[in-house]
């Protein structure tokens, strides 16, 4: 007897697709054989025709957070129901440090919050924006509570994000001793904020300003700078949203140098460019860093392709049109955030797998294999695989469908992809043996996520 049964289906182990049956018991993926038709289970879906994939794990999301003024529209709620009817079963969040409040009280903070609210499973990053030194003891307890990875920003400093050298070459240092992970929004805060005074003294507000003011130049040098004191540091360091060929080849040159570095990049990246800033809705599209041009896209898939890129995330953070239209077009007054958990998996199986750009094996590293190794979630997450969680999409690539806000179960009430053509559609998600969506439809109970921690340390980067 199971809880569960997934039957029929063409299942995507690691390295290769079989025709299997599985079962699930207790939330864990209990059987894997060909031949479980005849079992009873209180729950049956028929996957005939259907692949199932391991869920996927976006793990760089920002659910309910203030920007600019207002806050990013979807909470853990919304944002965990748009995920999973997207094939996303794990989350991995940002704590939100206010100032004067130490790194553990605002870890308890979030993680309240997502408690009360999030539907699939998630985890959080230890945000670094108030430095005081009086924190840092903090550091190695929280690793040793599994909470082991930290976020810091090179820039940002007008909102008090913004991480001084000396606090970075300390902090990083702290964090390499205790076996943590620092995870950088790598962009040279100097270069930034020349060129965004300049177009503003000048009057150039419209949003192509936007990307002049933050160019790849500047991602590249700090990529550079930081890679540097990591090195020396003794310390691994992650890049977030990975957006021009210029930041890649710093990231390759600093891991050519003996750096351990991971490189994430996100779908916004690959597949749209500066372009969409011209639209006459250009400023609904701002996100940092910015699109760029087609050769920087070009240079991201092929990164992809050649296994130098370890993971795509979304950067979720969306706002509604409202909120898009509150700065008046002015590209430094419009909040910044893309939604996308819905179509991380379905556009990069479409225009990764389906146009022959990356290998399904490829893509599974990148959505499931590597998020859940580099962040010590392997044990459970991560692979289709006997004992493991029970984290499963159905994925039906006989249904042509399109991107449709309407039909997403989040807060935006537009996406940028809207009318895009996706060759599939998520049949079913399901977490831990629990069914979210069923036939494209949200099913999931109201509270169902579990905080995930650490169980193992990142290790060296396989290059
Ligand atoms: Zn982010």
């Amino acid at each position: 007897m199971f809880d569960l049964l997934i039957l029929n289906g063409l299942v995507a182990l690691p390295g290769e697709l079989a025709r299997l049956d599985i079962g699930v018991r207790e939330g864990k993926i209990a059987a894997l054989t060909p031949n479980l038709g005849d079992a009873a289970a209180a729950y049956i879906i028929d996957a005939t025709g259907q692949l199932v994939f391991p869920g996927f794990i976006d793990c760089h999301t920002h659910m309910g957070i203030p920007i600019k003024d207002t806050w990013s529209a979807d909470d853990f709620a919304s944002g965990s129901r748009a995920a999973a009817w997207g094939g996303i079963t794990t989350i991995l969040d940002f704590t939100v440090q206010a100032p004067g409040q130490s790194y553990h009280n605002a870890l308890l903070e979030r993680r309240g919050r997502a408690q009360r609210q999030c539907h699939i499973d998630y985890g959080l990053h230890v945000n670094l924006t108030d430095n005081n030194p009086a924190w840092q003891p903090e550091i190695g307890q929280l690793i040793a509570d599994g909470f082991t990875s930290f976020k810091a920003f090179t820039t940002y400093r007008e909102a008090g994000m913004m991480i001084e050298p000396a606090d970075l070459r300390r902090l990083l240092g702290e964090i390499g001793r205790h076996g943590g992970l620092l995870m950088l929004h790598a962009e040279d805060d100097e270069l930034v904020s020349q060129a965004t005074q300049a177009n503003q003294a000048a009057g150039r507000l419209a949003p192509i300003y936007h990307a002049r003011s933050r160019p790849a130049a500047a991602e590249a040098k700090a990529i550079r700078d930081a890679a540097a004191v990591a090195r020396e540091a003794g310390a691994p360091l992650y890049i977030v949203h990975l957006s021009s060929q210029a930041g890649l080849e710093a990231g390759l040159e600093a891991r050519a140098k003996g750096t351990t570095i991971y490189l994430e990049t996100c779908p916004h990246y690959l597949l749209m460019t500066e372009g969409m800033f011209e639209r006459p809705n250009g400023h609904w599209y701002i996100t940092t860093p910015p699109m760029r041009t087609a050769a920087d896209a070009e240079a991201l898939w092929q990164a992809l392709a050649d296994g130098h890129i370890d993971t795509v995330a979304t950067d979720h953070c969306p706002f509604t049109i409202a909120q898009k239209e509150s700065g008046g077009q002015d590209f430094s007054r419009t909040p910044n955030g893309l939604p996308g958990v819905a179509t991380l998996f379905p556009l990069l199986y479409t225009y990764g797998v389906q146009d022959e750009r990356i290998s399904l094996a490829r893509l599974l590293e990148l959505l499931a294999e590597n998020p859940a190794r580099i962040f010590g979630l392997a044990q459970r997450k991560g692979q289709i695989a006997l004992g493991l969680d029970a984290d499963l999409v159905v994925w039906d690539e006989r249904v042509m469908t399109k991107v449709n806000a309407a039909e997403i179960p989040g807060a935006a009430d537009w996406n940028p992809y809207q009318n895009v053509v996706v060759g599939g559609k998520v049949t079913f998600t399901v977490s831990r043996g629990r069914v979210l969506i069923a036939k494209g439809q949200f099913v999931g109970p109201d509270v169902w996520g579990e905080c995930l921690t650490a169980a193992s340390l990142p290790s060296a980067h396989p290059e």
